[in-house]
């Protein structure tokens, strides 16, 4: 048996009907690039998430550095998130200019230690974006406190969390803004890329509807600087109709998530944490043990397919060098990243798969490990 990390021609088969025929729409209406299908999603989108404006943009990349850009981030300023967490995150801030300043993360979920912030806030310091990762949400109340007393706006990774829950709210709703990306790996996925950012303030939505075309409000005078970061038809009439399954697909993650923590509960391997006040979506499954390369080389053998997200935690990656950091100074980042291994989850994963997934590791634990 070969069992991928993800399969998306499962799904793709699931919605062909509804999906070929809203490209065929697109197709026939002439329109490809920021048209009705992106103000139809948006207002789908933004129904679903909570608040009441949504720009969709090129990537979650640029939805996160669009953010940051509306609220006057760039040069010279500092911006405080995670190590721990795709490049991407970084990156998004880097671009604007602005300094990544990097707290460690809990121990137990492996997301922002929401303790460690108010250390770090300076007069430089712009924008604290937490990261929901792996489809988690971060502890947001001690943060949203700390964001309201120094007066620093939150801007949200939500690229791993469609529809993931803090206290029955849906993140993306919780900061001044909310970003998410489109990627087809994240739990709403285009067939190509994308991403969007939601919030509730009027003015800067404005901002971020300008800055994702040339700064334009109307055509060919600019109002303010701007990138090209548009969505196109295409995707966003795929997404449309992908976000009707997404409560459904976040459920069988769940489901999967839940056989998969039942069967490992007597185990040396830790299974992902969900707090009390957490609604997790699973984006992926994340496990911790003593020797992870082990356990992947195994499980490679018997044709189950594991990734590691991530190796190499941001401030140690080559192009952050210059940041300033030193191996040792983010302890917990550093100690995860040595022992996390994400197994296969996606919701067409059939449950003999996950019972043949998991009977490979008891036989790698019980003989090779
Ligand atoms: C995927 C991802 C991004 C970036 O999204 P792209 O659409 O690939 O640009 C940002 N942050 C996190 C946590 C991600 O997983």
């Amino acid at each position: 048996m070969t069992i991928l990390m993800v399969d998306f021609k499962r799904e793709y088969t699931e919605i062909r009907n509804e999906v070929d025929l809203s490209i065929q729409r697109v197709l026939n209406s002439g329109w490809y690039v920021l048209g009705n299908e992106v103000k139809a999603f948006e207002k789908d989108f933004s129904g679903y998430i909570g608040p009441k404006y949504a720009v969709g943009v090129n990537s979650g990349t640029d939805a996160i550095m669009l953010s940051l850009m509306c609220l006057g981030v760039g040069h010279g300023d500092e911006v405080i998130t995670v190590s721990h967490t795709a490049t991407a995150t970084v990156s998004a801030i880097s671009v604007t200019g602005a300094k990544p300043v990097f707290v460690d993360i809990e121990e137990d979920t492996m997301l922002m230690d929401t303790g460690q912030v108010e250390a770090k806030i300076n007069d430089k310091t712009k924008a604290i974006v937490p990261v929901h990762l792996y489809g988690h949400p971060v502890d947001m109340s001690p943060l949203m406190d700390v964001s309201e007393k120094y007066e620093i706006p939150v801007v949200e990774d939500c690229a791993q969390a469609h529809g993931s829950e803090y206290k029955g709210r849906k993140v993306g709703s919780i900061g001044v803004i909310g970003a998410f990306s489109f990627y087809p790996t994240k739990n709403l996925g285009a067939y190509g890329d994308g991403g969007i950012v939601v919030t509730d303030d009027k003015n800067l939505y404005e901002r971020l509807a300008m800055q994702r075309q040339y700064g334009w409000r109307e055509r060919d005078n600019a109002e303010m600087q701007g990138v090209n970061s548009r969505l196109d038809e295409m995707q966003a009439a795929i997404l449309k109709v992908k976000l009707k399954f997404l409560d459904g697909w976040n459920e069988r993650r769940r489901k999967v998530a839940k056989l998969y923590n039942e069967f490992l509960k007597d185990s040396e391997i830790v299974t992902p944490m969900e707090k009390e006040y957490a609604k997790h979506v699973y984006h992926l499954y994340v496990v911790r043990c003593k020797d992870r390369n082990k356990l992947q080389q195994y499980l490679s053998k018997k044709g189950i397919q594991t990734m590691v997200h991530y190796p190499i935690p941001v401030h140690l990656q080559k192009a952050y060098q210059t940041l300033g950091y030193k191996k040792g100074e983010l302890p917990i980042t550093e100690k995860c990243a040595k022992e996390i291994i994400s197994l296969p989850i996606f919701p067409q994963l059939k449950n003999k798969e996950v019972e043949y997934i998991m009977k490979a590791i008891s036989g790698g634990y019980a003989n090779e490990i």
